[in-house]
């Protein structure tokens, strides 16, 4: 019999219909004439309810059944008469697909802590929180790509494997097939990367922007989405060493044109979330008031879906990174000493204390931050006419602090080749960067947005660990 998903079956009314499902048990509890199992197959968070009538077939299978097996059981799909679902199946033949011995098997029916599961991240596909997570992912990876598509960008594959370390210098993974044991030397008795494979010292990406430009230097509006590495030592809560990032470059267009991008973009895909996403947002949003109902009340977030909704119905406050100082120099956590960090001029870098307190205590909506020091940002951003800064755009949002960086791109080449002296980028490495500003040059800008920072917003998580399935963190790369 054709199986039907759960998903699908807790829609239907034809009681009295022959089904079949397949899933694994999430509980089985019951008397001596009667079980419920509860079974889930991951279309849906809900499950759907087994009735099983004991009788001498079914006891030796029942016996058998317990969290975690995976059943295909065969039904009548009947109304259900409990609270909290309208239907359910009595199981007339069930087979144990793979059993689950309750003795070995990890999860059980019970809460357990996120530390545990994350050590159990082959497993933890299987609990609520984490299969909710996954299906928000795979929604926003839908919505990026149909937002961009809808306005005519096209994607674009940046390389993984990168010649190039002008952004990344000391912070990315070499890629090499040297022999490590017995790694060949050159006269200045430097590893000799002339014989290693690509000829020349290779790195993972950090970002797929360079390459983005030029192809928008052609095709007018492209994106990337694809994996990034940042062999930066922070273990935080907000640092992956291998994350997803998404990067439009648009030609023809200067950072306000970049800053309505970045807002509509993060606002089409937030409000998909809600349209599309419901019963997994409600879900998170109750684990996040459990999770925090021995909090204070002035130190609990704001609930899930109405902090979504803020956001939507918000215009995000533009403000430049000056004016951003004087506030924070002004603000009480400052004054009292109580930021880690204390801000006593301009011309420092920003920390997540003071994005968020700009956020969530002083503007109470997501935050702009333009034209930062040019000391702090990268060398190929559009410097402005006071020497001092460059059109830079952060996009900063409560609970995340930066979750978009951007900017529009310096696109002279005398500017440019310039700013690459001073910071010592080396212009053999970088060419072909530099030749487009030769060849039918154009104002351009882009950003970078980080997958899980928006998925660590939306689904209301508080570690950057529990919204990729597979997180590399330094130390840790088991599963
Ligand atoms: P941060 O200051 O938070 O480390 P960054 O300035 O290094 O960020 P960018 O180089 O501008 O970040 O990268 C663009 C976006 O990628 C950031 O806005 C953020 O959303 C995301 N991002 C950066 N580093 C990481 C990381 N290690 N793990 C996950 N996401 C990241
Ligand atoms: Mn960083």
């Amino acid at each position: 019999m054709k199986r039907t998903e759960i998903k699908d079956l807790l829609e239907r009314a034809d009681f009295g219909s022959k089904v079949n499902v397949k899933g694994w048990v999430r509980t089985k509890r019951g008397s001596k004439n009667v079980s419920f199992i509860a079974l889930n197959d991951g279309s849906t968070i809900k499950n759907v309810q087994l009735v099983v009538e004991m009788s001498p077939a079914m006891e030796p299978l029942l016996e058998k059944i317990h969290t975690g097996a995976a059943l295909s059981v065969t039904g009548d799909l009947t109304e259900s008469m409990g609270s909290g679902q309208k239907v359910e199946v009595h199981a007339t033949d069930i087979e144990i697909l793979g059993v689950a011995n309750p003795n070995d098997y990890p999860l059980q029916p019970k809460k357990h802590s996120l530390e545990f599961l994350r050590e159990k991240a082959h497993l933890r596909y299987r609990t609520n929180t984490f299969s909710a997570i996954a299906r928000i992912r795979h929604a926003m990876i839908f919505a990026i790509h149909k937002f961009f598509n809808d306005r005519g960008f096209y994607n674009i594959h940046s390389p993984i494997i990168t010649g190039s370390d002008a952004e990344g210098a000391g912070e990315m993974f070499q890629v090499t097939t040297l022999d490590l044991n017995n790694i060949p030397k050159n006269e200045e008795g430097k590893a000799d990367f002339q014989t290693d494979f690509f000829g020349k010292a290779t790195n993972l990406t950090v970002s797929g922007q360079l390459e983005a430009e030029l192809a928008a230097l052609a095709l007018s509006k492209v994106y990337t989405f694809g994996p990034t590495f940042r062999a930066e030592n922070s273990n935080t809560t907000r640092h992956l060493a291998e994350f997803w990032m998404i990067e439009p470059e648009v030609a023809f267009c200067d950072i306000n044109d970049d800053m309505d991008l970045a807002e509509d973009m993060l606002k089409y895909v937030i409000r998909y979330a809600l349209d599309n996403c419901k019963d997994d947002l409600e879900f998170l949003s109750k684990r996040l008031l459990d999770e925090e109902k021995n909090k204070k009340a002035d130190e609990r977030s704001m609930e899930l879906i109405e902090k979504l909704n803020f956001v939507l119905d918000n215009d995000f406050e533009r403000i430049t990174y000056t004016e951003a100082i004087q506030i924070l120099r002004n603000s009480k956590p400052n004054k009292k000493k109580r930021f880690q960090f204390v801000i006593d001029g301009w011309g420092a870098d920003l920390q997540s204390e003071h994005e968020r307190y700009l956020v969530e205590k002083h503007f109470k909506k997501p935050v702009i931050l333009t034209d930062y020091p040019k000391e702090i940002k990268a060398f190929y951003m559009k410097q402005n006419d006071d020497g001092k800064t460059v059109r830079a755009m952060d996009v900063l949002f409560p609970q995340i602090g930066e979750i978009i960086g951007g900017s529009q791109r310096e696109e002279e080449y005398d500017k440019l080749a310039t700013r690459m002296k001073e910071m010592d980028i080396p212009e053999e490495s970088m060419w072909w960067y530099l030749e487009t500003r030769k060849f039918g040059t154009v104002p351009h800008a882009g950003f970078g947005l980080g997958f899980e920072r928006l998925i660590l917003f939306l689904t209301g998580m508080g570690n950057i660990r529990d919204v990729i399935p597979f997180p590399r963190t330094p130390l840790n790369c088991e599963f």
